[in-house]
C-alpha cells in the first residue's frame, strides 16, 4: 500500500500499475476518468488494449527504450474528447516483481489558458503595433521602453533610435518644463488631468503637436513606469489657429461691414448687430441687443421673415433674398434685402446669422422705374395704335435704310406684304434718282445737317406703278445715339400729276401764245398778200375786213371803199338772195354746202363769178361774223362750160361712132353671109367641073380649076373668119362647155399643123405634162391653139423650131408656144390682140392674114375666164394661154343657162 499512497499522493491525477506483461494491477479512479473509461470494464483485461491508441504507442516505445520518461501528449478520450496529458512511466520493483507505474495528468485546461493568453498577447501586440495613435512606455526615469509603429512613424525614427532614449529628447524646449513637471507628478502618484498637449520635435527637426494621455504603470503599489497614448493634433492645431485668425477677421468685417449684419437667437432676439445695422435702426447697441427683431419691422415683413425663417429651419428652399420693411427708432421705414443662414451646434439650432442690404433707394428707384415703365408702355401702345391706324404711311428704317417697321397705310401704298417689306431696302421702292436723294438726305439727318422739312420721292410700287410721296424724316435716337430713321409719308401722286399737267398746260399755253403771236403776224401777212380775197362781214352783211386781193377782185383801190359797205352792193340780186339765205342758215345752225359760187358786180360794173368758202366766227356761243375766202372762178367757169360742151359733143360722136361700128359689124356679118352663099355655090360647081362630073376637062383646065378651088377655099376660110370676128364683136358666139382633156386638145391641134411645119422643115418640140380635165369648149380651144401654132409657123423661117409646153400651175393650166421667128417689138405686144391689127401692114402681103386671128383667140380665152398674152425677146415670141382648172360653180351654171 505504500506505493498506492505514494502514487495517489503525487501531483499527477491518474495512476495505473501493470505487471511486466502489461496487465493492469492497479489504477485510481482519476486515471480512468481522465481517459474516459469506467473501471469495471478493465477487470482482467490487458491494460494496453484498453488505453487510447496514442497512449499505447507511447508506452510501447517506452518499453523498448527502457528509460524513464515524462511525455506531453494528446489523446483522444473514449468519449471523443481531446485531452492534453502529461504522461510519465517508471519501472519499479515491488516485492521482487517488476512493475510498471504509469501516471497521467490532465493538462487540457492549462493548455487552453496558455493558448488563450498567447492569442490575446498577440492580439494586444498587434493592436499596439497597428494602432493609429502613438503608444509608448517610459521607465521610472523617463527612458523609452516601448513605442509602436505609429509612434515611430510620427517621430520619423527607428525603434533602435527611440528605445533607451530619454523622453525629453523628443520634446520641444517650450513644452519641456511642463512635461517634466507632469512626469514627476505622475511617477510620484499625484493624480493629473487626463490629457496634456506637447510640442514634439521629430528626428528631422520638424515640430508637431501631440495630445497625450498618460497613466502610471504599477507593480503592486509601486509605480514602475508610465504608459502613454499620443495623438498628432498638428493639423487640428493649425486649423484652430486659422479659425482664430479668420474669426478675428470676420469680427472685423462684421463690425466694419457696409451692410448691416446681425445674429439672432432661435426666438429672433438680437445677439449681435454691427454699427451699420445700428445706424439703420437709429439706435445704440444697448437698445437693440436682446430686443426681438419683430419690434423693428412692419407686421407684414414680420410675417414674411418668420415664414422664411421657418422654411430655413425645416431645410426648405427659401427664395433668396428676403425683402423686409424695417422701421427705425424714429419711425422711418427702410427696405432691406436679407440673406441669412442658420447657425447650428451639432443638430441644435443656435440661431440665425444674416446680412442685410439697404435697398430703400434702389427700391424707390425701382418703384419709379415701374411706374415710368407703365407710362412708357401705355405711351407705346398708344403710339403703336396711332402708328398702325394712321391715315398717313409711317415707317422706321435702320441706319442702312432697311425697313424695320411700316404701318398699314404704308403697306397699302407700296402694295407689298409685311414680310416682303420688313427688312427690304429702300432702294427696292424708289426710282434711282429718288434713291440717290434719299441716301443723301438720310446721311445729312444722321450727321445732324439741316435738311428741308419734307421731300418728294418717286416710288416704285410692287406692281411696277410709279407714285409720288412727300416724306418727312427724323432720326431715332437711343441714349443720344442715332439708331435709325422715322418717316411719315403722304401720297402726293395726284397733286404731282396735277402739278405736272398744270405745268405742261402752262408750257403749252405759253407755246401756243407764242405760236399765236407768230401766226398772227404770219396770218396778217398771208391775209394781206394772199392771192384769194379774204374778208369778214357781220351777220347783216357789212364788211369788217378785206385784204388786197379782195379789193382787187372788186376793182377798188382803198379799203374804205369796201369796209362798212354791205355785200348787197357787190352782188347781183340773184346772188344776194342766195347769200342772204346762207347767212340765215348759219344763224339757225343749219349745214351749208361749200363752196358757194356767186356772181358779183365790180366797181366798174363788170360781172364776175366767185367761189366762196365761209366759216362763222363766234363770241362764246353767239355768231358775230362770217369769215370768207373768195376766188375768181370766172375763167375756170368759162373753161368748165366749154369742157362740158366739148364733152357733150364727144359723147355724141362716140355714140355715133358706136352706132357706125355696129352697123359696120352688121354690114360685115351681112356681107359675109351674102358673099358666102354665092361662093359656096361657085365652089360646088368648080368641084363638079374638077371631078369631071359634068364633062371631061383637059389637064390645063384641071390645073386652072384646082387654082380656082384652092382660092375659093381660102376665100371661104377668110369669110368665115370675118364672120367669126363679127359674131364675137356682137357677142353672138356660143361656147359649148363640157369636161375636156387638155392633153387631147393639144395633140389634136398639133396633128393638124404637121403638114405646114414639115413644109418649112420646122421642128416642133413638146413638153406636155399629164393634165386634168377642165370645163371648156373643146372646138374653140383647138381653134385658139391652131391659130397660135399657125402664126408661129408662119412667122418662123425655114428650119426653125417651135416648142409647146403645158403645165399644171396650181389653179390654172398654162400652155406656152414658143417660136424662133421674127419676134414682136415690146410696144406692140398688147396691140397684136386688137382686131385687124398687124405689126407691119406689109406683113399681110408677105405672110397673108387679116389681123383677126389673135382677137378671136382673145375673145375665146376670155370667154373661158382665162388669159392670153405674148412675150418676146427679139429672138422669137412666146404666146401663153392660161385656163382656170375650175370655173366657179356659179359661172358654170350661168354658162349652162346661156347654152340652153
Ligand atoms: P394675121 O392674120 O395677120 O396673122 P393675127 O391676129 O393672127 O392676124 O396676128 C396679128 C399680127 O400679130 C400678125 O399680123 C403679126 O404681125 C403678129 N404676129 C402674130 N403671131 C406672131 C408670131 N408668132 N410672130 C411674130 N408676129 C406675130
Amino acid at each position: 500500500m505504500g506505493l498506492k499512497n505514494n502514487i495517489s499522493g503525487s501531483s499527477f491525477d491518474g495512476v495505473a500499475v501493470t505487471d511486466e506483461l502489461g496487465r493492469l494491477e492497479f489504477s485510481n479512479d482519476s486515471f480512468f476518468e481522465i481517459i474516459g473509461l469506467p473501471g469495471e470494464e478493465l477487470i482482467d483485461k490487458c491494460f494496453m488494449e484498453v488505453i487510447p491508441e496514442d497512449m499505447r504507442d507511447l508506452l510501447e516505445r517506452w518499453r523498448q527504450t527502457g528509460t524513464d520518461m515524462l511525455y506531453e501528449t494528446k489523446i483522444m478520450a473514449r468519449n471523443g474528447e481531446e485531452k492534453n496529458l502529461y504522461i510519465s512511466c517508471a519501472r519499479a520493483e515491488f516485492d521482487g516483481t517488476k512493475k510498471y507505474v504509469i501516471t497521467i495528468k490532465d493538462i487540457s485546461e492549462q493548455k487552453k489558458l496558455e493558448s488563450n493568453l498567447r492569442e490575446s498577447e498577440a492580439r494586444y501586440r498587434e493592436l499596439f503595433e497597428n494602432a493609429d495613435d502613438t503608444m509608448y512606455t517610459f521607465d521610472s526615469k523617463g527612458f523609452f521602453q516601448t513605442i509602436n509603429n505609429a509612434g515611430r512613424k510620427a517621430l520619423g525614427a527607428t525603434l533602435d533610435e527611440i528605445i533607451g532614449s530619454h523622453g525629453s529628447k523628443w520634446i520641444a524646449p517650450d513644452s519641456r518644463k511642463v512635461a517634466n513637471e507632469r512626469f514627476m507628478k505622475l511617477i510620484s502618484g499625484v493624480s493629473l488631468d487626463e490629457t496634456a498637449i506637447y510640442e514634439i520635435v521629430c528626428r528631422n527637426g520638424e515640430h508637431k503637436w501631440a495630445e497625450l494621455r498618460t497613466r502610471p504603470i504599477k507593480e503592486g503599489a509601486k509605480i514602475i513606469g508610465i504608459h502613454g497614448i499620443a495623438r498628432d493634433i498638428t493639423e487640428k492645431k493649425r486649423l484652430e489657429e486659422q479659425l482664430k485668425e479668420s474669426e478675428a477677421k470676420y469680427r472685423d468685417l462684421f463690425e466694419n461691414a457696409d451692410d448691416p449684419m446681425f445674429t439672432l437667437d432661435p426666438e429672433g432676439n438680437f445677439i449681435e448687430l454691427n454699427d451699420t445695422g445700428l445706424n439703420l435702426l437709429g439706435c445704440i447697441k444697448n437698445e437693440v441687443i436682446g430686443s426681438n427683431i419683430s419690434r423693428w419691422m412692419t407686421p407684414e415683413s414680420d410675417v414674411n421673415a418668420r415664414k422664411a425663417m421657418k422654411k430655413r429651419i425645416n431645410g426648405e428652399q427659401v427664395d433668396l433674398p428676403t425683402i423686409l420693411e424695417m422701421v427705425s427708432k424714429n419711425g422711418e421705414h427702410r427696405w432691406v434685402e436679407v440673406k441669412s443662414r442658420i447657425l447650428k451646434d451639432g443638430n441644435r439650432i443656435k440661431g440665425l446669422h444674416g446680412i442685410a442690404r439697404d435697398i430703400t433707394e434702389k427700391r424707390r428707384m425701382e418703384q419709379k422705374l415701374i411706374k415710368y415703365h407703365e407710362i412708357l408702355k401705355k405711351n407705346e401702345e398708344k403710339y403703336k395704335d396711332l402708328f398702325e391706324n394712321a391715315y398717313d404711311p409711317m415707317y422706321t428704317l435702320d441706319l442702312h435704310g432697311n425697313f424695320q417697321k411700316i404701318n398699314n397705310a404704308g403697306l397699302k401704298v407700296l402694295g407689298g406684304t409685311l414680310e416682303e417689306t420688313i427688312g427690304s431696302h429702300i432702294s427696292r421702292w424708289l426710282t434711282p434718282q429718288s434713291y440717290k436723294e434719299a441716301t443723301e438726305r438720310l446721311k445729312n439727318i444722321a450727321s445732324d445737317i439741316q435738311v428741308s422739312e419734307s421731300i418728294v420721292y418717286e416710288l416704285v410700287l410692287k406692281n411696277g406703278e410709279h407714285r409720288w410721296a412727300e416724306i418727312r424724316n427724323r432720326a431715332i435716337k437711343e441714349r443720344g445715339k442715332i439708331t435709325g430713321f422715322h418717316g411719315i409719308a403722304r401720297d402726293v401722286t395726284e397733286k404731282i400729276k396735277l402739278e405736272k399737267q398744270l405745268k405742261e398746260f402752262n408750257q403749252k399755253l405759253e407755246r401756243s401764245y407764242e405760236e399765236l403771236k407768230e401766226s398772227e403776224s404770219k396770218y396778217f401777212e398771208l391775209f394781206e398778200n394772199a392771192n384769194d380775197g379774204i374778208y369778214t362781214h357781220d351777220t347783216e352783211g357789212h364788211f369788217l375786213t378785206v385784204n388786197n386781193a379782195g379789193l382787187k377782185i372788186l376793182g377798188c383801190a382803198t379799203k374804205d371803199e369796201v369796209i362798212g359797205s354791205n355785200i348787197s352792193r357787190w352782188l347781183t340780186p340773184e346772188s344776194f338772195e342766195i347769200a342772204r339765205k346762207i347767212i340765215m342758215k348759219y344763224l339757225s345752225g343749219e349745214p351749208v354746202n361749200q363752196p358757194i359760187i356767186l356772181e358779183i358786180i365790180r366797181k366798174n360794173d363788170e360781172h364776175r363769178f366767185l367761189e366762196f368758202r365761209n366759216r362763222i366766227i363766234r363770241d362764246n356761243d353767239r355768231i358775230i361774223a362770217i369769215h370768207g375766202i373768195a376766188r375768181d372762178v370766172t375763167e375756170k367757169r368759162k373753161m368748165e362750160q366749154q369742157l362740158k360742151e366739148y364733152h357733150g359733143k364727144l359723147q355724141k360722136s362716140y355714140e355715133e361712132l358706136k352706132e357706125a361700128d355696129r352697123l359696120k359689124t352688121e354690114f360685115i356679118s351681112n356681107i359675109t353671109h351674102e358673099l358666102l352663099t354665092p361662093l359656096t355655090s361657085i365652089k360646088g360647081f368648080v368641084e363638079l367641073l374638077n371631078d369631071e362630073t359634068i364633062g371631061k376637062i383637059n389637064d390645063e383646065q384641071k390645073k386652072s380649076l384646082d387654082i380656082v378651088l384652092r382660092n375659093s377655099d381660102r376665100l371661104i376660110q377668110l369669110i368665115k373668119e370675118l364672120l367669126d370676128a363679127a359674131y364675137f364683136e356682137q357677142n353672138k358666139f356660143n361656147l359649148k362647155f363640157g369636161m375636156v382633156s387638155i392633153n387631147n386638145i393639144i395633140s389634136k391641134s398639133l396633128q393638124d399643123m404637121h403638114p405646114q411645119a414639115n413644109e418649112k422643115k420646122i421642128t416642133i418640140i413638146q413638153d406636155i405634162k399629164p393634165l386634168p380635165e377642165i370645163w371648156a369648149d373643146e372646138e374653140k380651144i383647138i381653134q385658139v391653139l391652131s391659130n397660135l401654132l399657125s402664126n408661129a409657123i408662119k412667122f418662123t423661117p425655114q428650119n426653125g423650131m417651135i416648142s409647146v409646153t403645158a403645165i399644171d400651175d396650181t389653179n390654172h393650166i398654162k400652155i406656152s408656144i414658143t417660136d424662133t421667128g421674127i419676134g414682136i417689138p415690146p410696144d406692140k405686144l398688147s396691140r397684136i390682140f386688137d382686131r385687124f391689127y398687124q405689126i407691119d401692114g406689109s406683113t399681110s402681103r408677105k405672110y397673108g392674114g387679116m389681123g383677126i386671128g389673135l382677137s378671136i383667140c382673145k375673145s375665146i380665152i376670155e370667154g373661158h375666164y382665162g388669159s392670153i398674152w405674148a412675150e418676146s425677146n427679139g429672138n422669137g415670141s412666146t404666146f401663153n394661154v392660161t385656163l382656170p382648172k375650175l370655173i366657179k360653180k356659179k359661172r358654170r351654171i350661168k354658162e349652162h343657162n346661156v347654152k340652153s
